[in-house]
């Protein structure tokens, strides 16, 4: 048998791994008790305390004493319960794991108790034990986590990170227990006050204002399962996860196949990589479903798995269609949306792909002094290869220069027809030129924009209506950090009072409807390269704001005038035949190679 403390430090192995850990199981117990009030307070993270005070219903002496032990729990008591599950918490195991890594203070009183209780713990050691004036409820402050094992202290994120894990633990209760009045206190600053409200208007509380138009309600009741919730309107859809919340009575599980089922009833109305916001909450009769599959309880296996994947798939479609977000017509055809209340909408983002959009204005601005790059190079004096990455470059420049100047006289006289939405070809006086038009974007615009962070001095085209930017809270630090970068390359962003960045301006030449979507780009990219962002920092957010605005010429059926330019401003790039990814752009095929083809 091994003793008590080392078995609850197994176990807290697989319950606690982080201080946000200890906020879900404190806060859940919260809501076990029925608490109306649920008061959270951390300080560094949590790395220093994490405190959850409620109004609950408070444990008697005894019953304070024993929740410290495994497997003591007030939840369920017999086998049979486990298949009628309506509480977070019932594998007792939670605050007899945390006590045996942190020092816990409990404090406790029933409303029909004259005096409270207080414990204090240490490494699963009782330190203390007795009356104390409280109010009813329950107070559980847990300091220095991990004081005892050095080495998970050790394995602990920055601050920054552990606090994101927090507030994510934080915003899942608060998500699920709308009716619960919910307070965040961050190093002594509340920095969430929820009041009791309907789930809506607490998703506005949690996530921002700019979340209130984005709402799509969604109801569906079957015998099997009830769904219930908001998804996000397609156009607002993120590059980034984590906007995404399933709950399955009432406790926020994850779930790829459920997710699937969502992500298929937005099937090409949303980009590839990008994903709707979501909260729903399904519920079904507990004994169709088993969430002991792991000791943090978020993964969950339902008895029958298609139904559920068909019926949210369908609840999902049916409120997509219902609020006129799944366009009737062809997608490929220019279809104008209009949201419902017949405002203009900005859904144009999402189809961005296929919109007749002015860019020509655009255009027109990068090709000025273009004419004089071609004569240059018409002559052969390449542009400074000493900016090429790849030394083979300058003879394929050179190469294709000659074939250039021999098919005519004029650069323009050249024909280039489109195929597939995605390849150029073109024809030369020596055979043909297979271009993808994607990875040539990306080379143009990576020119553009790291000339822009060079000289400091972007062109920004300003918006008409700015744009309020919607970015997770958590995430403005981040931008923080690449503000200078990015203001540079050409987007104006401002500060309101109230905290909230708004687009002004965009690089120009690329859409505006995309600053969105780039920035948010942009910090993903940031946020999984952080490591290594210090060096070369301009030139990756170039690259990566050059591979952003290409995706939209993945598949683009392009006017002839802007092939024609494309091919064109290529050849005036630094490097035409490799994209700033190192993937190869072009390919040339001379008449024994298309011969060979043919063979
Ligand atoms: P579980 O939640 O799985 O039952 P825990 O270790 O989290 O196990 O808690 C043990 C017991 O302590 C609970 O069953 C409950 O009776 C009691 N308890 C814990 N937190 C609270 C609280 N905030 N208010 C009232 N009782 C609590
Ligand atoms: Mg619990």
């Amino acid at each position: 048998m091994l003793p008590d403390a080392i078995a609850n430090q197994i176990a807290a192995g697989e319950v606690v791994q982080r201080p946000a850990s200890v906020v879900k199981e404190l806060m859940e117990n919260s809501i076990d008790a029925g608490a109306s009030f649920v008061q959270l307070i951390v300080k560094e993270a949590g790395k220093v305390s994490i405190q959850v005070i409620d109004d609950g219903k408070g444990m008697s002496p005894q019953d304070a004493l024993m929740s410290f032990e495994r497997h003591a729990t007030s939840k369920i008591s017999k086998a049979e319960d486990l298949f009628a599950i309506r509480t977070m918490g019932f594998r007792g195991e939670a605050l007899a794991s945390i006590a045996s890594v942190a020092q816990v203070e409990l404090k406790t009183r029933r409303e029909e108790d004259e005096l409270g209780r207080l414990l204090r713990m240490e490494a699963s050691v009782l330190k203390e034990n007795e009356q104390i004036a409280a109010p009813k409820g329950t107070s559980i402050l847990v300091k220095n986590l991990f004081y005892n094992i050095p080495a998970r202290r050790n394995f602990l994120k920055s601050n920054p990170v552990e606090m994101r894990h927090i507030l994510d633990e934080f915003q899942r209760i608060a998500l699920a227990n709308p009716e619960i009045k919910f307070s965040l206190i961050q190093n002594e600053q509340e920095t969430y006050a929820l009041p009791v409200e309907k789930l809506g208007k607490r998703i506005v509380d949690l996530f921002g204002k700019t979340y209130r138009e984005q709402l799509a309600a969604c109801e569906e009741n079957t015998n099997y399962v009830s769904i219930k919730g908001y998804v996000g309107r397609p156009e607002y859809a993120k590059k980034t996860r984590g906007e995404q919340f399933f709950f399955v009575n009432n406790r926020f599980i994850k779930s790829s196949y459920l997710h699937h089922a969502v992500m298929s009833a937005y099937e090409r109305l949303v980009p590839e990589g990008t994903f709707p916001f979501y909260v729903l909450f399904l519920t079904i009769d507990p004994s169709h479903i088993d969430i002991n599959v792991h000791p943090t309880k978020t993964e969950i296996k339902f008895d029958d798995e298609r139904s559920i994947y068909a019926i949210l798939q369908a609840a999902i479609r049916k409120t997509l269609s219902l609020n006129h977000l799944i366009p009737s017509l062809d997608f490929d055809a220019n279809v104008n949306f209009r949201n419902p209340s017949g405002a203009p909408s900005s859904i144009s983002s999402f189809s961005g792909a296929n919109s007749p959009r002015p860019v020509q204005e655009a255009w027109k601005k990068l090709y000025e002094g273009l004419n004089d790059n071609i004569e240059a190079f018409e002559r052969g004096n390449v542009a400074d290869p000493s900016t090429n990455l790849f030394s083979e470059t300058s003879t394929t420049i050179q190469s294709k220069a000659n074939t250039w100047t021999a098919d005519s006289s004029s650069h323009t006289n050249f024909q280039v027809i489109q195929i597939l939405n995605k390849y150029l070809v073109v024809t030369l006086s020596g055979g043909m030129l297979l271009i993808d038009q994607k990875k040539a974007y990306q080379r143009i615009l990576f020119d553009q924009f790291s000339e822009n962070l060079v000289k400091k001095n972007g062109v920004s085209q300003q918006l008409l209506f700015p744009q309020i930017l919607r970015i997770n809270p958590a995430d403005s630090v981040l931008l923080e950090e690449i503000l200078v970068d990015i203001t540079d390359l050409g987007f104006g962003l401002t500060k309101d009072v109230e905290e909230n960045y708004w687009i002004q301006g965009v690089p120009a030449g690329i859409g505006e409807e995309d600053g969105q979507n780039l920035l948010e780009g942009i910090l993903e990219q940031v946020k999984n390269e952080a490591s290594d962002l210090g060096q070369n920092h301009s030139e990756k957010i170039a690259r990566i704001l050059a591979n952003r605005t290409a995706i939209r010429y993945q598949t683009k059926k392009l006017l002839s005038e802007e092939m024609s330019a494309l091919v064109e401003q290529l050849f005036a790039s630094t490097n035409p035949s490799y994209s700033p990814n190192g993937e190869i752009i072009s390919r040339q095929l001379n008449e024994a190679e298309i011969g060979q083809l043919i063979g």
